[in-house]
């Protein structure tokens, strides 16, 4: 069962070579064998992308009939879902998840599509009152060709989360994913083709980050940047945005808090807990990685916690268990790496954290559960990304507010209460883009997702998420005599 694709870049709707004619080996998490090759694209192959970009933008992609444009996007739509046992096989043993995830990955990718799609013909501009001598309005207008580096833990999700809207608004794309997982990008190349996209509308370039990533973030014709990873490399590419004064949009880690009081429907609250934390094996940027519970709670919270986290199953991604590998040997390493931190720190590992028994290749682990962990500590302060779960118990509303907010990330937090002023106050006082009550992983498509403080800037998805691909035009016109 192993998915097939061009080991080839994608650019101007042709497979193409890479000119420094090297490859990267893909890597099956499950198994640690090479399943196949993807090629390292260097400088002069980004330059061909973009200019292939500009091409295709100076054709007039972005003056396409706001119908034809929206159809196209349908059909991508269409394609995806027609695809998704191909896609979601190659996500899987790309990336490790399990294929039920990968299946929800897809389905997610062909429904933004379609939103944007809807959205098209509605980005009227206004035309505000300027006294009786004239009229101003106003267009929203594409960058142009704009940059999509993406990150490995939703390879084909978070390049279909950005590129529909740049579609949408009239830009090009030039879609960098990560070196670990490229693969199922590369079909989206191949769809966005067979759809019927003009040469040039979305092109495809693989390849490390330091180089690939970065010549495209500096390239001259690039007029917008749409970035998901980590903090460290977010403000690596707001250097190269500013080389260019280009718009940046930057969808960055968190260490995300659930607020967990005693009056809460506790069986719901462990539930969200348990899907929060372990999800893709905990290597979502929306994880619940702190969960804070109030203390006449928290015994009772943990026990149950506990004993779900050790009933958890984790083997190879096509297997669908509740978890697969992590993505990689490194990341691997670093996630045990934490688990060593917490232990040496003093915080109470419950279970897991270690090589399931049984499973000598691949890079497993046995999801995680520290109790009482202290605020202050690496596990409680650093984002793991990992299946690794950190309970901190609090005494009241105040406190658990302040160890919530007490971080530099603020991407999401939630709470869980019945107590509906409760939830309303704590909701204003999360310093956080996101505030989820009663529930977790509550963002469809149609709703803005991005964080405050060091989590990032802007937000992708919703209408909103048309602003970062559009630049608005006034036009004057004075009424003559
Ligand atoms: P990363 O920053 O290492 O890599 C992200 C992308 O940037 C990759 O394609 C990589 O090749 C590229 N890159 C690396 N160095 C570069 C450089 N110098 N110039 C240009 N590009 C470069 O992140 P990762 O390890 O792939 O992903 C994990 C991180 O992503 C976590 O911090 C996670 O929270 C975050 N994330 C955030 C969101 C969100 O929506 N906020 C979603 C998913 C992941």
């Amino acid at each position: 069962m192993t998915p097939t694709w061009p080991d080839r870049l994608f650019i101007d709707n042709e497979w193409c070579a890479p000119a420094s004619g090297k490859w990267m080996p893909v890597v099956d998490p499950a198994s640690e064998e090479e399943i196949g090759r993807v090629p390292r694209a260097d400088a002069d192959d980004v330059d061909r992308a973009a200019r292939s970009a500009a091409r295709a933008f100076e054709d007039g992609w972005g003056r396409t009939a706001p119908e034809d444009r929206g159809a196209l996007l349908n059909r991508i739509a269409d394609l995806i879902d027609a695809r998704k046992d191909e896609i979601a096989l190659a996500e899987t043993r790309d990336m490790g998840k399990p294929l039920r995830e990968s299946y929800g990955n897809v389905a997610r990718s062909s429904r933004t599509f379609r939103f944007y799609a809807g959205a098209v013909d509605k980005l009227a501009g206004e035309a505000p009152p300027v006294g009786p001598d004239g009229f101003n309005f106003t267009l929203h207008e594409p960058l142009g060709v704009t940059a999509h580096i993406t990150p490995w833990n939703y390879p084909f999700a978070n390049a279909c989360r950005s590129v529909p809207p740049a579609l949408a608004a009239g830009c090009t794309a030039v879609v960098k994913p990560a070196s670990h997982t490229s693969v199922t990008t590369l079909m989206l190349g191949e769809i966005c083709r067979e759809a019927g996209l003009p040469a040039g509308v979305v092109n495809v370039v693989t390849g490390s980050g330091g180089e690939t990533g970065a010549a495209l973030a500096r390239h001259p014709l690039v007029r917008g940047i749409a970035f998901t990873g980590s903090i460290d490399t977010g403000r690596r590419i707001m250097g190269y945005a500013a080389e260019g004064i280009r718009p940046v949009v930057l969808e960055l880690g968190g260490k995300n808090p659930q607020i967990v009081f005693a009056d809460c429907d506790t069986e719901k609250a462990i539930a969200q807990t348990m899907r929060g934390a372990f999800t893709n094996a905990g290597q979502v940027c929306t994880s619940v990685s702190r969960v804070l519970v109030e203390r006449s709670l928290h015994d009772a919270y943990v026990e149950a916690l506990a004993e779900k986290t050790a009933a958890l199953t984790v083997a190879p991604g096509l297997d669908n268990p509740d978890l697969g590998p992590l993505v990689s040997a490194s990341h691997l390493e670093q996630t045990a790496g934490f688990v060593g931190a917490g232990e040496r720190e003093g915080a109470r590992l419950l279970t897991g954290g270690r090589r399931p028994e049984g499973l000598d290749r691949g890079y497993f682990i046995r999801p995680a559960l520290f109790d009482r962990v202290d605020p202050a500590s690496t596990l409680a302060r650093e984002e793991i990304f990992g299946p690794v779960l950190a309970v901190i118990p609090f005494d009241t509303e105040a406190e658990a507010v302040a160890i919530a907010n007490g971080l530099e990330f603020g991407l999401t937090s939630g709470v869980f209460t019945r107590d509906i002023d409760r939830a309303m106050r704590v909701a204003r006082d999360l310093k956080a883009g996101m505030v989820w009550v009663n529930e977790w992983f509550q963002s469809p498509v149609q709703v803005p997702h991005g964080g405050v403080k060091m989590s990032g800037i802007g937000r992708e998805q919703g209408m909103i998420a048309l602003a970062n691909y559009t630049q608005v035009k006034d036009i004057a016109i004075r009424i003559g005599a």
